[in-house]
């Protein structure tokens, strides 16, 4: 069980080097040392402040005095550091493997540090503090992989232990400082894999977040184009391609309120296939599809640039609604379309009125207003539109 524990956290595979991890790693780990940096600087400022500002009196209670070249060190190297680490932070192209170094002699520099101070120590209070926080504050400071902190922790306390044995002299505080200080180093690398591990989880959950976020939002623009389209299938006319009765519909209630919000006149053209009903007996539903087809095209390109609607009203009928013409030039507009139809020469040898087939169209137009409807802009197209069958068809009529 615990061969099967340690060699779980001393696997490779259990730990990604997924490089952004690495990367986040990097960037944490250089802030913490420079934090660290800057702590040990201040530190041995105020110290030395206290020694200065005190002649040295108050030194003796505070702080032993053999720890005097220590101090100096770290408040000289201490800034050394932070300009390494400053450099490493601006270059782009350092390698993971220098960044493995430079994180491992700088723990080990601190450790070394810790850990003289408290052989010095052995030979007055018999003391392991300064060792045991050094410790314990590289634990929580710096994220390292346990292969790396166990490699650091090891070599570093055999020689604490070999260094403590030539040092303390009674076999008493000997014995309990390798026994505490053991237990502090073991306590210290299980903290910094749990706080490593936490790390990683932390990390694996915010990329897994993530994908999931990427995924739902391919599926959300996915669903709007599904979405979409099924919107313009549901306004189209499947035969013709053109609007259908309910797209119509939506559209001439926005224009209606446009013109009559600016006093503009709107038209509405009826359309009806002549004898279209002999068309089909003769030539077939699907050449009677085909000439629908056709007509709708055209109807399509007559309306040009514009501002209206052409759709499929129902069966061989259709409407146009166009925006902004006056009741003549929407006449003008009807036989150019009914001549388009006839020019398409499609042909209808059944017709009593023509031998190509043709249409019958009916107009009319208005200024939208509260004594007027939609309903009654379409009547009275349908009205004209009657007449012009009436008047023998292939005809555009126009309601007075
Ligand atoms: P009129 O000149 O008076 O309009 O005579 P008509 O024969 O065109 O009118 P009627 O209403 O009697 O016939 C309309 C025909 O249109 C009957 C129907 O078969 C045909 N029709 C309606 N919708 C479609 C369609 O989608 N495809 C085909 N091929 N024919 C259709
Ligand atoms: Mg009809
Ligand atoms: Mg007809």
């Amino acid at each position: 069980m615990v061969h099967e524990f340690t060699k779980k956290i001393l696997s490779n595979n259990l730990y990604s080097e997924d490089e952004e991890f690495a990367k986040e790693l990097f960037k944490i780990n250089l802030f913490r040392n420079k934090v660290i940096c800057i702590f040990f600087i201040l530190l041995e400022f105020i110290i030395f402040s206290i020694y200065l500002l005190t002649s040295g009196k108050a030194f003796w209670g505070f702080i032993n005095m053999s720890h005097m070249y220590f101090h100096i060190i770290m408040f000289l190297v201490s800034p050394l550091w932070l300009i390494i680490f400053k450099k490493v932070e601006t270059s782009h192209n350092i390698s993971k493997k220098l960044i493995t170094i430079l994180q491992f002699a700088f723990i080990s520099y601190v450790l070394f540090w810790g850990g003289s101070i408290s052989i010095i120590d052995q030979i007055s209070t018999g003391q392991i503090t300064v060792y045991s926080v050094s410790v314990m504050s590289m634990a929580v400071m710096p994220y390292l992989k346990p292969k790396w902190s166990l490699g650091i922790y090891t070599y570093v306390h055999i020689l604490f232990v070999i260094f403590l044995f030539l040092f303390q002299k009674s076999m008493l505080l000997l014995f309990v400082n390798v026994f505490y200080s053991s237990i502090f180093v073991a306590l210290s690398w299980i903290i910094s894999i749990i706080l490593f591990n936490n790390k990683l989880n932390d990390f694996k959950n915010r990329k897994l977040i993530q994908q999931k976020n990427i995924e739902l939002s391919q599926m959300n623009s996915e669903l709007m184009e599904i979405n979409s389209n099924l919107e313009e299938l549901s306004c189209t006319d499947c035969l013709t391609g053109i609007a259908n009765r309910r797209k119509f519909e939506s559209f001439i209630d926005f224009e209606w309120s446009k013109c009559k919000n600016n006093f503009m006149p709107l038209s509405a053209i009826m359309i009806d296939v002549d004898f279209f009903k002999l068309f089909n007996d003769n030539y077939g539903h699907q050449t009677g599809d085909y000439c629908l087809k056709k007509i709708g095209e055209t109807l399509s390109t007559s309306l040009n640039d514009k501002h209206g609607i052409v759709a499929r009203y129902g069966g061989e009928e259709f409407i146009i609604v166009i925006e902004g013409l006056a009741k003549e030039s929407a006449l003008i507009e009807a036989e150019k379309i009914r001549k388009n139809i006839e020019n398409l020469n499609i042909p209808h040898d059944f017709s009593p009125v023509s031998n190509c087939v043709t249409i019958s169209l009916g107009v009319s137009s208005l200024i939208p207003s509260d004594n007027s409807s939609i309903k009654t802009l379409i009547e009275k197209a349908d009205i004209a539109l009657y007449k012009a069958k009436k008047r023998n068809r292939n005809k555009a009529i126009i309601y007075e």
